[in-house]
């Protein structure tokens, strides 16, 4: 077994833990994130919240 996780981008909050609750769609995807469907704000998937990352890096 191994304990392979997603890469986050730097300075982004860890999610919280669902408790095995069904995640939250992704805003951007619809695919399903990290986050709980009860997490109050944004929920991106590891993926968009990179590319996210990146756009917010290079518009300065
Ligand atoms: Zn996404």
């Amino acid at each position: 077994m191994s304990d392979e996780v997603y890469p986050t981008p730097a300075g982004a909050p860890a999610p919280p833990e669902t408790g095995g609750a069904p995640y939250a769609e992704c805003v951007l995807c619809r695919e399903p994130t990290e986050y709980p469907e009860s997490y109050r704000g944004v929920t991106m998937c590891p993926r968009c919240a990179w590319q996210e990352a990146q756009r917010g890096a290079c518009s300065g």
